[in-house]
């Protein structure tokens, strides 16, 4: 352990009880800015210094399988959770010797390895792109005889974002591909031609209780999340029923407590699963302004065992836009109706996720007070003129 300092004395005052986040990113701050209010107290476990938590909170500054760092995040708190799904299971079964840990340390387990969690998709009978186990040479060039091609080789551990994948257009591509991947567990996927990318979230209590969030639709450039919209267009009762069934059963299995996020590919009336996130997830962020009850509310909520807040959408409809990079001007922005800021404190750099904006009905938008709702085309022409805002760098 690095430079910690002691942990946070336990309150005998009445305070709320203290919440243990492995992990000190912009996840981690933006539970902490949701629990706040709900008079939850953190600690966070997380080795970079001055992390977007700093001053949300304690922050251990140590490795994530450090034993005393991850001894002393425990040291009287109510529950432990966790806000990237890389945490080692070994901590985190550790951790849970002195705290419950939620999400289960098994959904960490289901989420770290692509094989076993599209194996185990499978297994609850959830749709998923067919797939193929590769450690050689010979077994890619099985795989590719098998699936066919386009395909898509993965690494299984530690991928994220679109990195640790090659796309095999057509059998010539298989060498470039094992060069750049090859000597690492691998796994290859049949190419799947969606209609398009959503995600389901849904939450669940300590008591079992499950609530879902409307279906968002996802758009990526390069393997990052660039827009999450929601509604998304065209989903009926059965598409919505159909995500729910789907995440339920994940959320069932694994006796889960907090958020989970399922990232789909609809294809016609069909929903494959691609992966999964046991925490919150990017594609919720929109929940912060555009839902009754925000992703990290009822993470919170969930884990600590309080009842459950609503999830449907208030207003007509959000999107959520990342900010890469550089900030944008903030008052350009501020002068737009309907408009949310949330930066993460994070130094700059090229293609960093530094914040998001949501951009949501402007009901209330006019200066003296409420004015007309919008329709869902004058909320997607104001986010679109957010984004010629943000194109324009200014
Ligand atoms: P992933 O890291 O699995 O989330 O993949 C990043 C992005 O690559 C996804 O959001 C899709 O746009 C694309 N992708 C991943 N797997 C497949 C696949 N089997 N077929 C088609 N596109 C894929």
């Amino acid at each position: 352990m690095t430079g910690a300092p002691p942990p946070a004395p336990l309150p005998s005052d009445g305070l709320g009880p203290l919440v243990a986040i492995v992990g000190g990113g912009q996840l981690g701050r933006m539970m902490a800015l949701a629990g706040r209010p709900l008079g939850l107290r953190f600690r966070f476990l997380e080795p970079k210094e001055n992390p977007p938590v700093t001053e949300l909170g304690t922050v251990i500054q140590a490795p994530y399988d450090d034993p005393e760092g991850l001894d002393a995040l425990v040291d009287g708190a109510a529950v432990v959770t966790y806000e990237f799904e890389n945490v080692p299971v070994e901590a985190a079964r550790r951790l849970a010797r002195s705290a419950p840990v939620f999400p289960p340390p098994a959904a960490l387990a289901m989420a770290q390895d692509r094989l076993v969690e599209k194996e185990s998709f499978r297994e609850l009978g959830i749709d998923t792109a067919p797939f193929r186990p590769v450690s050689s040479r010979g077994e890619l060039q099985e795989a590719l005889e098998a699936l066919g091609t386009p395909a898509v080789l993965k690494t299984r551990r530690f991928g994220y974002d679109g990195k640790g994948q090659a796309v095999i257009r057509e059998m010539g591509d298989a060498d470039g591909a094992w060069d750049e991947l090859g000597g690492r567990s691998l796994i290859l996927e049949g190419f799947v031609e969606f209609d398009r990318e959503l995600s389901i979230l849904a939450v669940r209590g300590r008591d079992g209780e499950v609530r879902d969030y409307p279906l968002v639709e996802n758009q990526h450039s390069e393997g990052i999340l660039v827009r999450s919209t929601v509604p998304a267009s065209g989903v009926d009762e059965e598409l919505q029923w159909g995500a729910r069934e789907l995440v339920e059963r994940v959320l069932t299995k694994l006796d889960y407590v907090g958020v989970l996020a399922v990232e789909l590919f609809q294809v016609g009336h069909r929903l494959l699963a691609n992966e999964m996130a046991p925490r919150v997830h990017n594609s919720g962020h929109w929940t912060q302004d555009g839902a009754w009850t925000s992703q990290f509310e009822n993470h919170l909520r969930a884990v600590v065992g309080l009842p459950l807040g609503p999830t449907g959408i208030r207003g007509r409809g959000a999107a959520m836009l990342n900010l890469l990079g550089s900030p944008p001007d903030r008052g350009t922005l501020a002068a737009l109706p309907g408009v949310c800021l949330h930066l993460y404190d994070k130094t700059p750099r090229p293609g960093r996720k530094i914040g998001h904006i949501n951009v949501v009905s402007a009901g209330g938008a006019g200066p003296d007070g409420p004015g007309e709702e919008d329709s869902p085309e004058s909320l997607e022409a104001r986010i679109q003129e957010v984004i010629r805002v943000l194109d324009a760098g200014v």
